[in-house]
């Protein structure tokens, strides 16, 4: 049955596609090995490094950020190499199933999935390979499952600090766009993005950032690939074209969508996004619940996860709502199925998206039975009304 109004998106990643992108995309298609697209593809490439804040190259994969995570890996590393990884969450885990069954070894530094990777235990375990066995360091920046944010300076310091050579990989899929983010300045040596959080797209595009330490070791890297293979999307990539055939029309929506982030201004976007979570937070707290994230240094600004009391069900809360208003929230993944639920709050929304949101979630734990503290929705208000006087009244 058809429903009245827009549908309240508010899933971590896919998230809302603005009109103005959605409008970008609906082109006839065109050639991808003509001269059009060659410039479309020339125009875009050094705005994507201002995303990543790097100077070396980007590249683009017609995939999901899986895709890219893979390409990562593949590029640089061997069979039978060490990667220290940090268990923190369930993509966490996915990179780390992936590195293992791409014939790595894969140490999983132990956590409780309510925090980020720790800089402290990577300090420790890289002090103690003195033979520098271990070949890269992979860190999932924003853990989407748990809504907890590594402090990558503080990680890229402990790396640093021991004077270790790994290479420092980074999932920035659900920050990039959203949360601040610096591929040079951090030293990162692969950074893996996505297009459908913070970037406003639709799925089906992923990037690598690549700094020249992973361009070299990609010269005597020996797993095997093909479709991943950076050398020749950088050769084709010079002239603006590709080995195989790029997703054409996504490319103009990746255009609309940097035109979108050039005009608010990636500071702004990243204070609003800080904002809008704080507000959330300020929800929760009002409502008595719990967040995932145990650690305020961690927070995410993107999304928001949160644990249903003892007994309740998760899931049921999430149906509740969707049937009701209409409005989709994340679901618990993994060791955290049923128990927890998250809100998105990452990519194009406003303050007034947010508080339907926050409403939406609000009248659903009434629906639901779940004991709260009613007045959440009032918090978050608050906040945003307070924040924004205090903008307004800024000389
Ligand atoms: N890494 C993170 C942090 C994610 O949030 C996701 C997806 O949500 C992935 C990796 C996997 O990306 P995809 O589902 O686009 O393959």
């Amino acid at each position: 049955m058809s429903k009245p109004g827009r549908h309240f998106l508010h899933i971590p990643g896919p998230t809302n596609v603005p009109d103005r992108v959605l409008r970008a995309m609906d082109r006839a298609l065109i050639d991808h090995r003509g001269p059009e697209f060659a410039q479309l593809t020339l125009r875009l490439l050094p705005r994507l490094q201002k995303l990543f804040k790097c100077s070396g190259p980007v590249v683009i994969y017609p995939a999901s950020g899986t895709g890219a995570w893979e390409a990562a890996l593949v590029n640089t590393l061997s069979p039978g190499d060490k990667v220290l990884m940090a268990d923190i969450g369930h993509f966490a885990s996915l990179w780390k199933d992936m590195a293992d069954r791409l014939g790595l070894e894969a140490e999983f530094l132990p956590s409780d999935w309510r925090r980020a990777a720790d800089p402290e235990a990577i300090r420790d375990r890289l002090a103690a390979d003195t033979g520098h066995e271990i070949k890269a360091v992979c860190v999932v920046h924003n853990e989407t499952s748990t809504g907890c944010a590594a402090r990558l300076p503080e990680i890229r310091r402990a790396i640093d600090d021991v004077g270790h050579p790994a290479l420092f990989m980074v999932d920035t899929i659900s920050s990039l766009g959203s949360m601040d983010y610096r591929h040079d300045e951090w030293k990162v040596d692969v950074s893996v993005g996505g297009s459908q959080k913070g970037m406003m797209l639709p799925p089906g595009m992923s990037f690598n950032a690549i700094s020249q330490k992973a361009l070299d070791a990609s010269k005597t890297a020996r797993l095997p690939k093909c479709y991943w293979e950076w050398n020749d999307m950088l050769s084709a990539n010079q002239n603006g074209f590709f080995p195989y055939t790029p997703a054409t029309n996504l490319f103009y929506a990746l255009d609309e969508a940097l035109t979108i982030i050039e005009e608010q201004g990636l500071d702004n976007i990243i204070a609003r996004h800080e904002r809008h979570a704080e507000a959330t937070r300020r929800a929760v707290h009002a409502w008595g619940l719990e967040l995932v994230c145990a650690d305020p240094r961690e927070y995410s600004s993107s999304l928001t996860s949160i644990f249903v009391p003892e007994g309740y069900s998760a899931n049921a809360l999430r149906a509740q709502i969707l049937e009701n208003f209409d409005l989709s929230l994340g679901t618990g993944l993994a060791r955290l199925a049923d128990r927890v639920f998250r809100i998105g709050h990452l990519g194009d929304l406003n303050d007034l998206t947010l508080i339907g949101a926050i409403s939406g979630v609000e009248m659903g734990l009434k629906i639901a039975g779940i004991p709260h503290n009613a007045g959440g929705t009032q918090a978050a208000m608050d906040f945003l009304a307070g924040a924004e006087q205090a903008e307004e009244t800024a000389p």
